[in-house]
Parts: structure tokens; C-alpha cells; sequence
């Protein structure tokens, strides 16, 4: 095989990165890639085991002297996602990645890289080579399909796994140590609504130019929910006016905040101009509140013709809900600086057969939280006769208080560096949650090289950052060895 990366420390480290460069392995396509860890392993005569869904669990005898002390896990995962620049002609079933170094910058030609994960796996097969570090029992997971839902850390087989310190290395900032991610359920409560024939005049409200985004990371930015917007609409027009509902909708998916919303009207002829004068009041409010976050909103008011209409009944209960429904940070850490640990996202509101359905993602840092966020829907279900639909839901990484491994991996990285770490949480959910839910009693840090540009063809690894952050696991585990 041809390498790119030549001369350069620790050589075997840049090896088994382009070794699995190398193997085709998208999220569900990671059979090679786990014959080529489980042959090494054979090599090296180490304990193995591959399960149903493609997890790789390797574990390396302790270096001598250190064979009483407990194991420490190591984790990454094995999938890439599979994206590449529309004039690449290139397979990800079947081809290796082209690797293109430039200085220190390692990139794919017009691929995704795979450094999400790939890093990890040097990482982790560099440590395991390595007869020359002094460390614990060393347990190395690799996972499979994180890309597509944390789905082999779900599965993941607690009884291979002993140790109850972990490093995850799929973090991309050097400086940076992760100590804790967001938890989240997916839950919708749907309102069964009466409609007859419209009658009246339509208008038509569209909610546009709003920023959106992920629903965790960017829920504290000022940035205005399109269906929370309706709700207030929906609130002054009726201090006045009466209206009834045509339709209403608004957002794509739950866990991202919704850019746009859609909302028909029915009034009597002589209220529209009255009515949109009240919009465009509402509108300006927005704008002097939210300018900075949201310069691009505005509402569209247009003629509409809906051919039915909620009844009077059904028209105040939506407004009530789109009014009262909560969104958006609700809790903030009081160990990690501004922080959110609690949120909630108003998705999407559609209509269906059922009703109009309201579609939630919650999300936490500590488990407790998502119930108790969860009650405050229930108790509005209860009072509104509302169904409750649970989809899904899966663990926080909660934040340990006293943590071991944080102080080794700080003070190792001080010594290092003589600088301080920055720790670092998120509100989004990250294996470390799945895992921690998986084996309890885990106490995890994740950390990483200067990468970038994840999951396009503009990915880009800092090699001297991955050799630098392969000396720092090697460090933490030799620090854990004294
Ligand atoms: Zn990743």
C-alpha cells in the first residue's frame, strides 16, 4: 500500500489510519472494517469479540506490574459518514479513501475523510500495538452505525466491558475535554379538533426567514420557534377579533427548530384589514425583540381560500396550546458556565386524521429532567384531552461531580501543555449518554485532535494534533498507572 503520510511520529499511529482509510465502512457497511480489527487482534493474540450489530471489543493485558489496577476503556466508532463534492464520481461501497496531505492538513479527494471516527481507531490500535506504554487492562470498543443514530452503542454488550473509566476520542478540539452530553425523548401530543365548511374570508400568515437549526445545540440563541410564533399571532388576533382556523402547520422534523409555519384564517369581511394591521403589530414586536438573532423574519399575509375550517370550539384550543405549549432552555448547569441542561423543542405541528399533533424533542443533560419537563405537557393533555405518543428515548452523559478520570486527564494535560484544559459539556446527545445508560457507573471523558468540516467533503485532520493526542491517551493511561 502506498502511504501518504511519511516520516512522520509515531509511524504505526499514521499507518492504521490509512489502513482504514483504506476500507470502505459507511454507517451499516462496517463488516472489513471489523474482519481488519479482529485480525489484528488474532495477531496480537488479544481477547476479541465482534457481536450482531458489528461492536468490536479488543482487550489488551495491562503492562506489567499494573495488572491489579482496573481497565480503562477506550472507545470510537468504526462508520464514516459517506459524503463527497457532486462531481466525484467515487463508490463508498467499494473504494478506499484518497488521502491528500498538505502540511500538516490531511483531507480526502472530494470525500468525507472518516477522521470522525478514524482518529479514534488509530488511536486505539496504536495503544493496543504498542508494547512500550505503561498502563491498566486496556478495553477497546469499537462501535458500529454511530452516524445514523447511536445505534451500536444502543446495543452495545455490558458483560464484555469491565472497566468503568472510558475516554470516547471522538471529540475535535485539542484543548477541549467533554464531560457531558444531552439525553433526549421524542414525544407527540395530539389534539383531536371538530372542522365544518369555511365561510368567510381567507388569509393566509406565513412565518419566513428564520434562522432554525439543531434543536439542541442552537436552543439557546435567541433564535424564534415559527410555530411558537403562530402562537402568539394566534393570541392577539383573538384579544379582538373573531377568527376561525383553516389550517395550521408549521416545521419538518422535531429536533430542529422550526424555520417556517403556515396558519389560514377565516373572518368576516370587515375584520381583515383589522387583522392584518394586528399582525403587522406583532410583526414589529418580533422584529424589536428578536432583530439581532432573527434580522430575516417576517410574516407573508395573503388571500387564502381553505375549504374547511376548525369550529369555534377547536379554533381556541389550538390558539390556547400554541399559546401555552413550552419551548426552548429551561434549566442551565450550575457546574459548567451558561450550559443548558434542560430543553425542549416544538418540532412540528401538522395535521392529521387525528388531530393536530405537536411534536416534542426534549433534551437533558441529567435524566431526571425529561420527565419532569414531560409532566408539564402531560398535565396540559390532561387539560385539553390531548393523546400522548411516545417515540423514543434514550440517556444523558450526565456530568459526574467527582470524577477521576476529569482530574487525571486535567492534570496530565496541564503538564503537557502548561495550560489548562477547557472542559467542555453540550446539549446534544453523543454515545458517551447511550454508553453510560448501557454500563452503569461509568465515569467518561471524551477528547480529540484539531479536525474539522465533519460529514462533508471539506473534512480536514490536524495530523501533528492526532500524534499529540495520542501521547495524551498515552499519558492518561500511564498516570492511571501509578
Ligand atoms: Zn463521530
Amino acid at each position: 500500500m502506498q502511504y501518504v503520510i511519511k516520516d512522520r511520529q509515531p509511524e504505526g499511529l499514521f499507518r492504521f489510519f490509512e489502513d482504514i482509510a483504506a476500507i470502505p465502512r459507511g454507517s451499516g457497511n462496517e463488516q472489513a472494517a471489523t474482519d481488519y480489527l479482529l485480525a489484528f487482534a488474532e495477531r496480537k493474540g488479544y481477547w476479541a469479540r465482534r457481536d450482531e450489530l458489528l461492536n468490536v471489543y479488543i482487550k489488551k493485558p495491562a503492562s506489567p506490574g499494573c495488572e491489579h489496577l482496573p481497565p480503562v476503556v477506550l472507545q470510537g466508532h468504526t462508520d464514516i459518514v459517506c459524503e463527497k463534492n457532486s462531481d466525484t464520481e467515487f463508490d463508498f461501497e467499494t473504494q478506499g479513501l484518497k488521502l491528500r496531505l498538505d502540511g500538516d492538513i490531511l483531507t480526502a479527494e472530494g470525500t468525507t475523510l472518516g477522521a470522525d471516527n478514524g482518529n479514534a481507531l488509530a488511536i486505539m490500535l496504536e495503544i493496543l500495538d504498542r508494547d512500550d506504554l505503561v498502563h491498566p487492562p486496556i478495553e477497546c470498543l469499537f462501535t458500529a452505525q454511530e452516524e445514523i443514530g447511536l445505534i451500536g452503542a444502543a446495543h452495545v454488550n455490558p458483560e464484555y466491558i469491565e472497566g468503568r473509566l472510558m475516554i470516547n476520542l471522538d471529540m475535535s478540539d485539542e484543548q477541549e475535554i467533554l464531560v457531558s452530553a444531552a439525553g433526549g425523548t421524542m414525544v407527540d401530543y395530539i389534539l383531536p379538533v371538530q372542522y365544518e365548511p369555511a365561510t368567510g374570508e381567507g388569509l393566509a400568515v406565513r412565518v419566513r426567514g428564520l434562522k432554525g437549526g439543531h434543536s439542541g445545540k442552537e436552543i439557546d440563541k435567541g433564535r424564534l420557534n415559527a410555530n411558537k410564533v403562530l402562537g402568539r399571532l394566534l393570541y392577539r388576533l383573538s384579544e379582538t377579533i373573531s377568527f376561525n382556523i383553516g389550517s395550521v402547520s408549521g416545521g419538518l422534523k422535531t429536533n430542529a427548530i422550526p424555520r417556517e409555519a403556515d396558519l389560514e384564517l377565516l373572518l368576516k369581511a370587515e375584520d381583515v384589514e383589522k387583522a392584518k394591521e394586528i399582525l403587522r403589530a406583532v410583526e414589529a414586536d418580533f422584529a424589536a425583540e428578536n432583530g439581532s438573532a432573527e434580522p430575516d423574519f417576517r410574516l407573508v399575509i395573503e388571500p387564502a381560500a381553505p375549504r374547511r375550517m376548525m369550529t369555534q370550539g377547536s379554533t381556541e384550543q389550538v390558539t390556547d396550546l400554541l399559546t401555552l405549549l413550552p419551548n426552548g432552555a429551561r434549566e442551565y448547569s450550575q457546574d459548567i458556565p451558561g450550559l443548558v441542561v434542560a430543553s425542549l423543542n416544538l418540532g412540528l405541528v401538522e395535521e392529521t386524521e387525528e388531530g393536530v399533533r405537536f411534536c416534542y424533542a426534549i433534551r437533558a443533560n441529567t435524566d431526571s429532567f425529561m420527565p419532569y419537563i414531560d409532566s408539564e405537557l402531560k398535565t396540559l393533555a390532561r387539560l385539553y384531552g390531548m393523546t400522548r405518543v411516545f417515540l423514543t428515548s434514550y440517556p444523558a452523559w450526565t456530568y459526574v461531580r467527582d470524577s477521576k478520570l476529569r482530574d487525571v486527564a486535567l492534570k496530565v494535560y496541564k503538564r503537557r501543555t502548561g495550560e489548562d484544559a477547557s472542559v467542555q459539556a453540550v446539549h446534544a446527545g453523543l454515545e458517551g449518554g447511550v454508553l453510560m445508560g448501557r454500563i452503569p457507573g461509568m465515569d467518561i471523558i471524551a477528547i480529540g485532535p484539531n479536525c474539522g468540516d465533519n460529514h462533508t467533503p471539506e473534512e480536514w485532520l490536524d495530523i501533528a494534533s492526532l500524534a499529540r493526542t495520542f501521547e495524551f491517551v498515552a499519558d492518561i493511561l500511564k498516570e492511571l498507572a501509578q
